[in-house]
């Protein structure tokens, strides 16, 4: 007979790790999918400064690397595989894995899941993007910042993330440019202000990219911006764009089995709860406002305690 988990938790940033450090105190030894990014988006930022706890800082990896093993610590054991499909149609819960060893598809079954696949970066849909990616487009600066040093680069973006990605890579980069449809910043104070007062980075305001060039090259070698006031069309020579446009949701694997928003994110009734009794959500996957690593986490714990709380009421049904 196959063994049927009490809650599989699909994710393994900030939420899905927060609800396996609760749920496996709570001694539901949770199975934990860590998913095609272990640690989720934060093991691509560079220094996190506002998880509390840390008062100087700590580097997403690391804070990554501390909840896994605090998880682990009560017993939450992990898969370090992404979940490929799941039925939720009766229970218990079926969770499949594609296994790297390339045999079959692998399935589990659990009483309760606790959703937590987080949000992957937005691309701009340009085909040159594609063409260019990983040669001189990126999403992560922590990842290939390094790779630029003393070339000039853009970010595209005027959020928060655009401005860290840009004042990291002011450490390698000789020149930064950020591109941003708008004229005005919607980061944070704190981050505008640091990116205004950084010398090396400068502005092209009211852009936006209607082609990464340098296919012929096979690296990226600028880009044509226009501009959205007058329409004027200008080439913008570079060595490297960083895309910081915000994230999607990753629900795919959810579509059909539970409801989601226009935008992809799923629905929550009453606190984590989904559409489905014994389905819960936690993180930036139903997150479209604050999306921040303590926000994800807090979360965690409110799935966790609610998916306790909703495994006591069933019993062994
Ligand atoms: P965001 O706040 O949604 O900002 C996305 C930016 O990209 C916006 O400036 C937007 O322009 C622009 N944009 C979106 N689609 C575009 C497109 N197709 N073409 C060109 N530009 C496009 O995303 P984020 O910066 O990733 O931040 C997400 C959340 O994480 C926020 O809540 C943020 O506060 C948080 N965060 C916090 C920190 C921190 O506190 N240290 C660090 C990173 C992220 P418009 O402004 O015109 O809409």
């Amino acid at each position: 007979m196959k063994d049927i988990h009490e809650v599989i938790i699909i994710g393994s940033g900030p939420a899905g790790l927060t609800a396996a450090i609760y749920t496996a105190r709570a001694g539901l030894t949770p199975l934990v999918f860590s998913g095609p990014t272990p640690g989720g988006q934060l093991t691509t930022t560079s220094l996190v400064e506002n998880f509390p706890g840390f008062p100087e800082g700590i580097t997403g990896p690391e804070l990554m690397d501390k909840m896994r093993e605090q998880a682990s610590r009560f017993d939450a054991r992990f898969e370090d595989l992404a979940v490929t499909a799941v039925d939720f149609s009766s229970r218990p819960f079926k969770v499949t894995a594609e296994l790297p060893t390339g045999d079959p598809p692998r399935t589990w079954e659990s009483k309760a899941i606790i959703i937590a696949t987080g949000a992957a970066t937005k691309k701009l849909g340009l085909p040159s993007e594609e063409a260019l990616w990983g040669r001189g487009v990126s999403a992560c600066a922590t990842c290939d910042g390094f790779f630029f040093r003393d070339k000039k680069v853009a970010v595209v973006g005027g959020g928060d993330t655009a401005m860290e990605e840009a004042l990291f890579l002011t450490k390698f980069a000789r020149q930064v440019t950020v591109v941003h449809r708008r004229d005005k910043l919607r980061a944070s104070q704190i981050l505008q202000q640091r990116a205004f007062n950084n010398s090396k980075i400068d502005f092209a305001w009211n852009s936006t990219i209607q082609k990464v060039l340098g296919e012929e090259e096979g690296r990226v070698t600028g880009l044509l911006l226009q501009d959205t006031i007058t329409g004027a069309l200008r080439e913008f020579s570079c060595d490297g764009l960083f895309l910081a446009i915000g994230h999607l949701p990753n629900t795919e694997i959810f579509k059909g089995q539970l409801p989601l928003t226009e935008d992809g994110y799923i629905i929550v009734h009453d606190r984590t709860k989904t559409a489905i009794p014994g389905v819960f959500v936690a993180g930036d996957v139903a997150d479209q406002h604050y999306r921040q690593a303590i926000t994800a986490a807090a979360t965690g714990c409110m799935a966790a305690m609610d998916c306790e709380k909703w495994l006591a009421s069933v019993g062994s049904n």
